[in-house]
């Protein structure tokens, strides 16, 4: 329903008066000439219920005479103040109805026709002057409105020009490049505004970088991502991009550019925020070049390291193999003094063996093997191995060993005994004259745990969390023990290489106790054990030896015939070793890997070539002792690899190994 502004202006004829009543005042209590409590009292009818309303829907006036006689609802109410006759005009101007006017009287009981008219001419006027009123009541609104939205643009006007102030402070005072880029609708960018920073990064002039196109600035192998830029701001709206700018003296800068998009009186700005990468840059390419070259310095001390032990090597295996030999002979102070000297070369090896396995381990090819092994053997043979240096230092050793019991769990048995005997040295050699050590094996769920306790003097707390760092060793053994600082480091390695666990934990004054824990194999007896190597079956074995090294030859042709009564026949190079091979049938070939003229390598591959050698079994015998070496040779056709030193059991054991293999089988 439209609401009709301004209602019935009734005129009383009776009392000469005008009377302002509206059949819609309680929808517009504050007509003028109404007060809102009388307005109040009135009924409110619906639109078109009420002569007015009538009136203003049809555009027509309504002429009622002699309104008591009648019975039209819409007269009611004039019925009932007493009014005789009635008339309601509408109030109309530019064809709109504006209110309705209405004439009545309680003293007369009809309108004469010229009245009518005179009502319909003042009804007009009304209208127009209503219109106006109307004109001018909205005008006078807009203009308030107005007003108010001058007086708001006032104020962001002066908030943008106190912004703008201080935008202009910190453009002008930043450290940091900052340039203002405006692209004008269409036109071409240009710099609107750079700050002292800039000047200075550049060595242009404010004025002549305003005379410049923007991109003139950036280093011709950025044109592209510039562009790229300049395509995706107005989306991105903020971007970050690392470019290099050219100086006026020609000179590149490394930059960090920050830009933003921004709009302005039609117009787009790029506010370009500018870090200089120079010495990050330099920074970066230092550390880059530090890497490379320590890379380097390691992959030199990784090469020294290695031919540094395979010379000492050699010297050793000479020292070791005659020293053992005395020691077997000899009586006496004689026997004495040669197992030091076996002990000492023996400590030489193991240093070498250790640095071995370090430069292994850092170049990442020390693999350990997976197989089970009877942890009992292993705990045994390294109580052996140390039972002397435990005499020497006055330490009792016990453990919980039953020598028929065994417990399997997956490992390296050469890995797992090193690890053993490392911890077991170190409890001796840092328990303390007198000490106890305790060697315990305990069986778990499904792990199987050693512990290594000794009472010694206990490790501090600082450097319980160092110790199996390589070459760390803590002050107080610095300079009483000899130590390279390796074993517990590769105690480390080994375990955690064969799925293990290990730790340390120690009371000072009371002792310290070093674990491992070990996943359990699926076996639960150990392997037969080879049948004894029997002295018939090595009568006809015929061993050949190719070694350029005249004292190794030597030693083992006398260690062959003192403990091994087998004939071993010598070639001091590569051809006089295949001559010899082609002439005779050998049953074991033990070959030097370093010859001269033709390697160890190149030999191994030549006898293989000969039909009747394609199953005789080829032994190197190597300074070489790096895991990547040792592969080598065995994919190159070799079937054993010994280091030097040879360890002289170790040897008899392989022997033994090829003697069973090629030796008629033993009547039941
Ligand atoms: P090394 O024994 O050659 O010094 P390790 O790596 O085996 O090297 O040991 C590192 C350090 O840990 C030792 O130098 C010593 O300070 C400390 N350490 C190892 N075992 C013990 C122990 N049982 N008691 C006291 N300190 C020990």
């Amino acid at each position: 329903m439209r609401q009709i502004r301004g209602s019935s202006v009734s005129y009383d004829l009776s009392q000469k008066s005008y009377r302002c009543k509206s059949a819609f005042s309680g929808r517009d209590p504050n007509y003028k000439g109404i007060g809102h409590s009388e307005a109040k009292q009135w009924k409110q009818l619906e639109y078109g219920e009420a002569v007015c309303g009538y009136v203003a829907q049809l555009k027509e006036r309504v002429v009622a005479n002699h309104i008591p006689a009648s019975s039209d609802p819409k007269l009611q109410r004039i019925k009932e103040l007493g009014i005789q006759c009635y008339v309601c005009h509408p109030l109309i101007a530019s064809e709109e109805v504006l209110g309705t006017l209405s004439f009545g009287s309680k003293s007369r009981e009809a309108f004469a026709q010229a009245e009518i008219d005179l009502i319909e001419k003042i009804c007009e006027q009304v209208g127009h002057v209503l219109e106006r009123m109307l004109i001018m009541e909205e005008l006078q609104h807009k203009n308030r409105s107005l007003e108010k939205a001058i007086k708001e643009k006032e104020a962001l006007f002066k908030l943008s020009l106190s912004l703008n102030k201080k935008f202009r402070e910190i453009f002008h005072t930043s450290k940091d490049a900052m340039l203002l880029v405006c692209c004008a609708n269409r036109g071409k960018p240009f710099f609107y505004e750079v700050n002292a920073a800039v000047v200075q990064l550049l060595g242009y002039t404010a004025d002549e970088l305003k005379k410049m196109p923007p991109k003139a600035i950036i280093a011709p192998e950025y044109q592209q991502i510039i562009d790229h830029v300049a395509q995706t701001i107005e989306q991105e709206k903020k971007m970050t991009v690392e470019v290099s700018w050219v100086k006026k003296d020609g000179e590149k800068i490394p930059v960090d550019l920050s830009i933003s998009c921004h709009y302005f009186q039609g117009r787009t700005y790029y506010l370009i925020i500018a870090r200089d990468l120079t010495e990050r840059k330099a920074f970066e390419q230092a550390l880059i070049e530090e890497k490379i070259a320590s890379e380097r310095a390691n992959l030199a001390k990784s090469k020294f390291l290695s031919m540094m032990s395979h010379e000492m090597r050699t010297p050793l295996n000479s020292i070791l193999g005659y020293a053992q030999m005395i020691e077997l002979k000899a009586q006496g102070t004689i026997h004495k003094h040669t197992g030091k000297i076996k002990n000492a070369t023996i400590h030489l090896t193991n240093l070498i063996n250790d640095i071995l396995d370090y430069v292994g381990l850092e170049e990442g090819n020390s693999k350990v093997a997976k197989e089970p092994v009877n942890l009992v053997t292993i705990i045994q043979d390294s109580i052996n191995m140390v039972m002397a240096s435990a005499e020497i230092n006055g330490v009792v050793i016990t453990s919980n060993i039953h020598p028929a019991s065994s417990l399997f769990v997956e490992g390296d048995p050469l890995r797992l005994k090193q690890v053993v005997m490392n911890l077991l040295s170190n409890a001796i050699k840092y328990g303390g004259t007198s000490g106890l050590v305790t060697v315990l094996y305990k069986e778990m769920k499904d792990k199987a745990r050693i512990e290594v306790r000794d009472n010694g003097p206990g490790i501090h707390d600082h450097d319980l969390e160092r110790i199996f760092e390589p070459f760390y060793r803590s002050d107080e053994v610095l300079n009483l023990t000899e130590g390279r600082g390796l074993g517990l480091s590769l105690v480390k390695e080994f375990v955690t290489q064969m799925n293990g666990q290990y730790g340390v934990e120690s009371e000072k004054n009371k002792g310290t106790l070093f674990w491992i824990e070990l996943p359990k194999a699926n076996v639960t007896t150990e392997a037969p054990l080879a049948p004894f190597l029997k002295e018939k079956d090595k009568k006809n074995f015929k061993v050949l030896y190719i070694e350029d090294n005249e004292e190794n030859r030597h030693l083992l042709k006398e260690q062959f015939k003192v403990f091994f009564n087998i004939e071993l026949v010598t070639a001091a190079d590569g051809l006089s070793g295949l001559k010899l091979v082609q002439e005779q049938r050998f049953d074991l070939v033990l070959l030097d890997i370093n010859l001269p003229l033709m390697d160890g390598l190149q030999v191994c591959k030549k006898i293989r070539c000969l039909p009747e050698y394609q199953e005789v079994p080829i032994i190197a015998i190597s300074a070489h002792a790096l895991k990547k070496d040792i592969q080598y040779a065995l994919e190159s056709g070799f079937d054993d690899y010994l280091v030097k030193p040879v360890d002289i059991r170790s040897l008899k054991a392989l022997i033994d190994q090829y003697i069973q293999k090629t030796a008629t089988p033993a009547l039941p």
